[in-house]
């Protein structure tokens, strides 16, 4: 071991050389990379060396196991799920990050820098979001955990609007849930904490959308009597990229006593769009927001942002500081990050976000956001004027919904679905949506050009007709 370890310091030049030679042949192939793989499950090692490889062995054995059936999940054609790409400046900066190796804590004092990458980061972002400067915002691992730690805070500000400290002395009252369309993150951490998964009172959609009705908001709300609850709004749900009146639950704000949660974990890029920013008019009155930065922004996993209004910040840290540990700091006194979301310790996740911002600016990111919805509305129209393909929904902005025209073959939804994504040169996902089995494609990947989608739309017309 020792001798490995003495040995890989002396050769660290040529092992990035190594990984970066590999890295560039990755990047550079990516859009001919297979977008899944047939890869039955790999057998796992049992053997633990006794003295290890050295690390160009590893990688020899590392290319030999996994490195062929690595999918370009980061590639032009991977639109399951919500998967975003990487820029190459975002990749630059995840790299650092690993090279030095941080831990942003504390933005002053003794420590070091890293904490005010992160805050100078949170205001980039702010400023590309064109949200206003009082959020107080950090990094974390995804919008499931943004999700958690904004409704963390939430459940604070709810414990002591009955009189009860649920960080101290735990959550002995039921809490008052409202939402419509939740995203499946929301209702996790409703069980992560505590509030319980079915204590959510589900308010009708606006006829035909995903979008909240705010008449029975509201209605429902009147039969609270006064009762503080904690709104969950949607700024673009999964399925059909619907978003809440964010005007409209302002309003209701100015009269009813509610904290206002949206989840923006992509759409919230709408923003930086002149021609959809309308779609999150008025969010900036939220009390905290989600955004995902693995997915519109194009940084490597694991990367989102909470942003909770600057006024809670003393319920934050009621909700996550270290209380015992004297060590550690007043967390009052002096900001600290560890004090401020679930974390103790993390990587300097903020540094990949930083360098992509930085080197595409405003406008890189306006082009990046435009050009996946003009693909999603162009694919949305290929779809539309099939003989046998229909959208589910109305392409609002990145992602489109749809299914088999003729509706007596729902049952070959599935089908055509694994057929599609055996080709190895495009991956959607599937979903259920009105009654419907339909397939998803969503466009988050600046890579993604239109030469992608009519490859895609060829290909899908060529399955159709073999499944006739
Ligand atoms: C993807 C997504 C999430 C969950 O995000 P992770 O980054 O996977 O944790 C939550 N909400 C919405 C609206 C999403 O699209």
């Amino acid at each position: 071991m020792k001798e490995q370890l003495k040995n890989d310091a002396l050769q660290i030049d040529h092992i990035l050389n190594m990984i970066k030679e590999q890295g560039s042949e990755y990047l550079k192939s990516i859009e001919n990379r297979p977008t899944s793989i047939h890869q039955p499950f790999v057998a796992i090692q049992p053997e633990l060396p006794a003295s290890g490889y050295g690390t160009e062995e590893v990688l020899k054995i590392f290319n030999e196991r996994f490195e062929p059936i690595m999918v370009g999940a980061s590639g032009p054609r991977y639109w399951g799920f919500v998967t975003g790409g990487s820029t190459p400046a975002s990749v630059a900066g995840d790299w650092l990050a690993t090279i030095y190796d941080q831990n942003p804590q504390s933005v002053k004092g003794q420590g070091d820098i890293s904490a005010n990458i992160e805050l100078e980061t949170i205001q980039l972002l702010l400023n590309l979001l064109q949200l206003p400067k009082n959020f107080l915002g950090g990094f974390v691992t995804g919008a499931t955990m943004s999700n958690f730690t904004c409704m963390a805070v939430a459940r604070q500000w709810l414990g002591k609007e009955k009189g009860i400290d649920v960080a101290k002395d735990g959550l002995y009252q039921s809490l008052t849930v409202l939402g419509a369309t939740p995203h499946s993150s929301s209702i996790k951490s409703l069980s992560l904490l505590g509030i319980g998964s079915n204590n959510m009172i589900r308010v009708k959609t606006e006829e035909g959308r995903e979008a909240i009705c705010i008449k029975d908001l509201e209605d429902h709300i009147t039969k609270l009597n006064g009762e503080p609850f904690l709104l969950i709004s949607s700024g673009g749900t999964v399925n059909t990229v619907d978003f809440d009146d964010f005007r409209a639950i302002k309003e209701l704000k100015s009269k009813y006593n509610f904290w206002w949660h949206i989840d923006a974990a992509f759409g919230g890029f709408a923003a930086c769009s002149d021609a959809y920013k309308h779609l999150v008019e008025g969010w900036e009155y939220a009390d905290s927001i989600t955004v995902d930065c693995h997915k519109w922004l194009n940084v490597p996993y694991e990367s989102a942002v909470f942003l909770i209004k600057e006024q809670y910040k003393i319920l934050q840290v009621e909700t996550f500081q270290n209380s015992n540990a004297p060590y550690l700091g007043d967390p009052l006194e002096e900001f600290g990050y560890l004090n401020v979301l679930p974390e103790n310790s993390r990587r300097l996740k903020a540094l990949p976000a930083w360098f992509s911002i930085m080197a595409y600016g405003k406008r890189g990111y306006q082009y990046i956001i435009e050009n996946n919805i003009s693909l999603a509305k162009q694919f949305g129209e290929l779809i539309e004027n099939s003989n046998d393909f229909k959208l589910l929904a109305p392409v609002r902005l990145n992602t489109v919904c749809f299914t088999l025209r003729d509706d007596k073959k729902q049952e070959d939804v599935g089908r055509f679905l694994e057929r599609l994504n055996d080709t190895g040169k495009v991956f959607m996902t599937p979903t259920f949506y009105r009654q419907h089995q339909g397939i998803r494609a969503a466009f988050v990947n600046w890579q993604t050009n239109e030469n992608d989608f009519r490859l895609v739309f060829d290909i899908m017309n060529e399955i159709i007709s073999e499944l006739r």
